[in-house]
């Protein structure tokens, strides 16, 4: 049985800093994942080499592969940290932060610009109030599952970090908030800013932005298939086009 658990970490005082590895030996105890142990080193922060060093910074809310924050590169992958196991993964770790959001420190990033993607898309149902709208309308079944699978999406990221089309200055929306926006156009109140959602997409930094390299899609950890999705769209769009130049 193993004793400890072997770390690399890279690491980033701030995002202006320079990134350096630093690696931990963490006595081993069964079923841990990455996020206790990463707790574990902000207990006791002393490195490899016996140097007392700065508690690692890193990002985790739900525990639980819902909320997507805990997203990073474990050995050469992005994924949660949180369904990370360390029994299930090689020695030693690497844990990178993920490279296509601004780094704030160590592991953590900022993915503000996932969710300025998902606010210009308008991915939300529109409702005037909090009070009871009474039963919606009945969704068929095949379509109600389709929603499902996309509502899935936790925001992590892990498809921005796989496509070769997003970058930190690139402006192109990125696979996540295209698959919202058939998910919002589908649901029969969200139907109404249906135009208005695939408008924004077929301007700068929109559908035709995705190169089809598929990579998302198999990154994605919810396998929501946003290959799938995309096309969805491009039909949508090429009929939205069409229908906006007849009625010229
Ligand atoms: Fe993560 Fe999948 Fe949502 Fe992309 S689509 S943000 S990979 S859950």
């Amino acid at each position: 049985m193993r004793e400890f658990i072997h770390l690399k970490i890279k690491r980033q005082n701030n995002p202006l800093g320079s990134a350096r590895w630093e690696e931990f030996k963490i006595p081993y105890k069964p079923n841990m994942n990455v996020v206790s142990v990463l707790m574990e080193i902000r207990k006791n922060p002393v490195n490899a080499r016996g140097e007392k060093t700065t508690p690692v910074t890193w990002d985790c809310s739900c525990l639980e592969e819902v909320c997507g924050a805990c997203t990073m590169i474990i050995n050469g992958n992005a994924r949660q940290a949180c369904s990370a196991l360390i029994d299930h993964i090689s020695q030693p770790v690497t844990l990178e932060p993920l490279t296509k959001f601004p780094i704030v420190r160590d592991l953590k990033v900022d993915r503000s610009a996932l969710f300025e993607h998902l606010k210009k898309v308008k991915a939300w149902i529109n409702i005037d109030g909090t009070f009871d709208l009474g039963p919606g309308p009945r969704v068929p079944e095949k379509e109600r599952r389709w929603m499902y699978e996309l509502s899935r999406c936790m925001t992590c990221g892990c498809c921005y970090q796989a496509c070769p089309n997003y970058n930190i200055k690139s402006s192109f929306i990125g696979p996540a908030p295209l698959a919202q926006v058939l998910r919002f156009n589908q649901h029969p109140t969200g139907v109404m800013d249906k135009e208005e959602r695939l408008e924004t997409i077929m301007g700068d930094g929109g559908i035709t932005d995705c190169g089809n390299a598929q990579n998302c899609v198999k990154a994605c950890p919810k396998s929501i298939n946003l290959t799938v999705a995309i096309a969805k769209l491009n039909r949508e769009t090429t009929v939205h086009s069409i229908r906006r130049w007849l009625v010229k």
